[in-house]
């Protein structure tokens, strides 16, 4: 009797799947953006035409600097906490 033929060892080495739910976006439209945003687009856009002016940082409605604190939370904002406190609704 003939000894089985010695063979190398195979290491089947089974790479763990690691199957993300990845939820895949359907119709990614390109819409308008709703009015919300688009107010905020408008600040924004605003607030960079300030920076390219060299206004920004400054109250455009009385012309003082705005504190930056005020301008943390939200850069776009046009003017200073006091002029926010007297415009009705700004
Ligand atoms: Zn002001």
């Amino acid at each position: 009797m003939a000894p089985p033929p010695r063979r190398g060892g195979v290491a089947d080495a089974a790479l763990p799947r690691r199957a993300r739910a990845a939820r895949a976006g359907g119709g990614a439209t390109v819409t308008r953006p709703p009015p919300r945003r688009a107010a905020a687009l408008a600040r924004i856009a605003a607030a960079l035409a300030r920076i390219e002016s060299g206004e920004y940082g400054w109250c455009a409605r009385c012309g003082e600097p705005i504190a930056p604190g005020r301008l943390a939370p939200d850069p776009a904002l046009p003017t200073c906490v006091a002029c926010a406190g007297q415009a009705g609704g700004g």
